[in-house]
């Protein structure tokens, strides 16, 4: 058995590396899925703006048409001033010509504002433009990271891979499937001593009994509170004892229990 608990130990490294590659593996493209985003984002915006643009385009050409008219509509008038007689006639006819210049007046006030709009949306939408390359050359080289990445880290996958497979060939296979689903829900640990009587995954209290089958080491034992996998850890000698009362003191073991707190007969 203790010759199984190393492979055990072994495996628990292998498998807890293999989950984070394969999790890191399938959070990679998320991030490229936000710059896309963001880029669909900023087109949806330009296609906007050259809505717009166009928009006041045609405005611009209907307001130079009504110009148009209303210059030649004032001229018309002022031709006719040549062929009046009389006051009355002059005083209407002047009334139109003053009426037709403050129309030209108010479409060219029109116009040069529509002007200054397009000009305002013009380079709205280069600056648009300019973002929407930069977003681009990101993304690109966000792909390029990704790529990179992946390639990476599915090259580690497969080392990991390659390993585990090694260690498990002559394996029980339901000992494994426990064992992977154990170090799936655990964090990464799978396999722990029995410190006295104490479960050192779950810090809970075993039967004696069973601390002893555990100690015999005949078969695979789980505990039934954590489901983790046993195998007995000896007692530290002093000088071990002593080593790792330092370690704690100096923040590196938290868990470790006294052999004198515990009956083991
Ligand atoms: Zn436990």
């Amino acid at each position: 058995m203790q010759e199984q608990y190393q492979r055990l130990r072994k495996l628990q490294h292998i498998l807890f590396e293999k989950y984070k590659v394969q999790e890191e593996i399938s959070e990679i493209p998320k991030v490229i899925e936000t710059n896309e985003q963001v880029l669909e984002r900023s087109k949806e915006r330009y296609l906007e703006q050259n809505r717009r643009l166009d928009r006041a385009k045609d405005k611009l050409k209907s307001l130079k048409i009504r110009l148009d008219e209303a210059e030649r509509t004032r001229e018309g008038y002022e031709k006719q001033m040549d062929l009046i007689s009389t006051q009355k006639e002059y005083e209407a006819l002047d009334k139109e010509i003053k009426d037709a210049s403050e129309k030209e007046q108010q479409l060219r006030k029109e116009i040069l504002n529509e002007e200054k709009h397009i000009e305002e949306l013009s380079s709205e939408l280069e600056d648009s433009e300019e973002l929407i390359n930069s977003q681009k050359e990101d993304l690109e080289e966000s792909r390029r990271q990704m790529e990179e990445e992946l390639e990476e880290k599915r090259s580690r996958l497969q080392e990991l891979e390659k390993e585990e497979q090694d260690l498990v060939v002559d394996m029980d296979n339901e000992i494994l499937f426990k064992f992977e689903r154990i170090i799936k829900s655990k964090a990464g640990i799978g396999i722990v001593p029995v410190k006295g009587i104490v479960c050192t995954g779950c810090h809970m209290q075993l039967p004696n009994q069973f601390v002893n089958e555990v100690r015999e080491g005949t078969d695979y034992h789980f505990c039934p509170y954590c489901s983790r996998i046993l195998f007995y850890e000896e007692e530290p000698t002093e000088e071990e004892a002593a080593e790792a009362a330092e370690e704690v003191e100096s923040g590196g073991l938290s868990d470790l229990v006294n052999a004198d707190d515990f009956d083991l007969q």
